[in-house]
């Protein structure tokens, strides 16, 4: 396996301490066989296997070499691409689709980076997987290690997890640690930890999490038979899908496979942006900051894979943004509305279009892709806090408040005749 230091550039042959010597992050190198799409067009046939994964796929793309036999799938990815009238007249951008990546088995993409990262464990004779995570990632590790019959340790930051995300890794069966001090804390003392205590780590500090996220690229465009939207706003937080998605297009054009890549928008939430000052302030390294965001998932404030996720933006033409919480909240209110729904984090990208549309960044016609990274229900309690006006520097402009009624049927009936009847007026909002 060859790997390449995004720092010094050096080629390094194993993964030990999952950095350069020199401190930098690896990326895989790879030597693709020939390929062609239509062996993707073909897989989409496959009910059972590696290949109705996805990720898998695409594996001459991700992980050419490994045996059929090591990987652990579930099988993830083969998510939706929708259209719904509410998020393009909300946004203004009238070409516009949702990657709903909430639709994963463990209610994440972070399954599509799991899926590699633990098979590619599993070829390596692992026995114990590690992650720091701000939820998701412990999630979906503890799901799969479980698959693998592999022990899983996770670092999470005290009370700063959603509780769905806490009850996944707690009843995949994983050992929890809750750390006192931020998600960077628990990043810090996994890295700290790993090599001392023989961890396997399975933060995207490890590339072969990137090399599956990849996969979310590929699979939009194959949905898109094969055309490339104009942009791909993704929210933003330890920068692993920036940086996967810049990886993902650099090798499509390598290929031939594409032509002409999407710019890509990385979109952070205002209290935990240091990308954006990077990007923004042209400054050449990146400043630590302490972390504040109702949006969880993106809490970090000392974000691991950012060289690789400023080339990605380079490289694409791409943008940096950042959206306050009431703007993530409010375009989360309106996603939902749509029924398809998301988690806080996962409307940043949302958020962001309607950003960057009013500023003129994202053209009339120009055509828009925005992931949603997470489900809906990972994150009840911000949900209902929203609607039922609870969140105080939040400016809830979308809140559907539940009524208290008598319980006789002359009650119910003037309740719905109200013209501002909050039930039927959400029901509206929504078509
Ligand atoms: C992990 C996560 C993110 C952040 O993605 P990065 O690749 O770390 O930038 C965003 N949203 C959700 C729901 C996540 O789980
Ligand atoms: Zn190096």
């Amino acid at each position: 396996m060859k790997y390449r230091c995004v720092r010094c550039g050096r080629s390094v042959y194993a993964l030990n301490g999952f950095t350069c010597g020199c401190g930098g992050t690896l990326e895989v190198v790879h030597t693709f066989p020939e390929i062609s799409l239509e062996v993707f067009e073909h897989r989409l046939s496959h009910m059972d296997g590696p290949f109705s994964s996805g990720v898998w796929r695409y594996k001459e793309l991700i992980h050419p070499r490994i045996g059929t036999d090591s990987i652990v799938t579930r099988p993830e990815g083969n998510t939706n691409l929708y259209r719904r009238g509410g998020v393009s007249r909300y946004t203004g951008v009238e070409r516009l689709q949702l990657k709903h990546e909430g639709e994963n088995p463990t209610g994440s993409f972070k399954d599509r980076g799991m899926t590699v990262a633990v098979s590619e464990a599993v070829r390596s004779g692992a026995s114990v997987v590690a992650c720091a995570s701000t939820g998701n990632t412990s999630a979906s590790m503890a799901a799969y290690a479980a698959q693998a019959g592999l022990k899983a340790v996770v670092f999470i930051p005290e009370g700063e997890i959603a509780y769905g995300k806490l009850a996944q890794a707690l009843a995949y069966g994983a050992q929890v640690i809750q750390v006192r001090g931020s998600f960077d804390d628990a990043m810090r003392i996994v890295k700290e930890s790993s090599s001392e205590l023989g961890f396997y780590v399975l933060n995207s500090l490890n590339p072969w999490r990137i090399e599956g996220q990849k996969s979310i690229v590929f699979e939009m465009l194959q949905q898109r038979s094969w055309e490339p939207p104009d942009w791909i706003l993704v929210p933003a937080g330890n920068l692993g899908n920036t940086a996967a998605f810049g990886k993902a297009l650099r090798e499509l054009k390598q290929l031939g496979l594409i032509e002409k890549a999407p710019r890509i928008a990385s979109i952070q939430a205002e209290g935990a942006s240091p990308f954006y000052r990077l990007w923004r302030g042209k400054l050449n390294h990146l400043e630590t900051v302490k972390p504040e965001t109702v949006a969880s998932a993106i809490k970090i404030g000392n974000p691991v894979s950012w060289v690789k996720a400023l080339d990605a933006i380079r490289e694409t033409d791409g943008v940096v943004e950042r959206v306050s919480d009431t703007e993530i909240m409010n375009a989360k209110a309106i996603v939902d509305a749509s029924g398809v729904g998301c988690e806080p984090a996962s409307a940043a990208s949302v958020a962001g279009a309607k950003k960057l549309r009013e500023a003129g960044v994202i053209g009339l016609d120009e055509e828009v892709v925005c992931i949603l990274t997470g489900n809906l229900l990972k994150d009840p309690e911000n949900t209902v806090k929203y609607h039922l006006g609870e969140m105080a520097s939040i400016d809830a402009l979308y809140a559907n408040r539940p009524v208290k009624v008598e319980p006789d049927v002359d009650s119910i009936e003037r309740l719905l005749r109200q013209p501002n009847g909050q039930p039927v007026e959400a029901v509206v909002a929504g078509s």
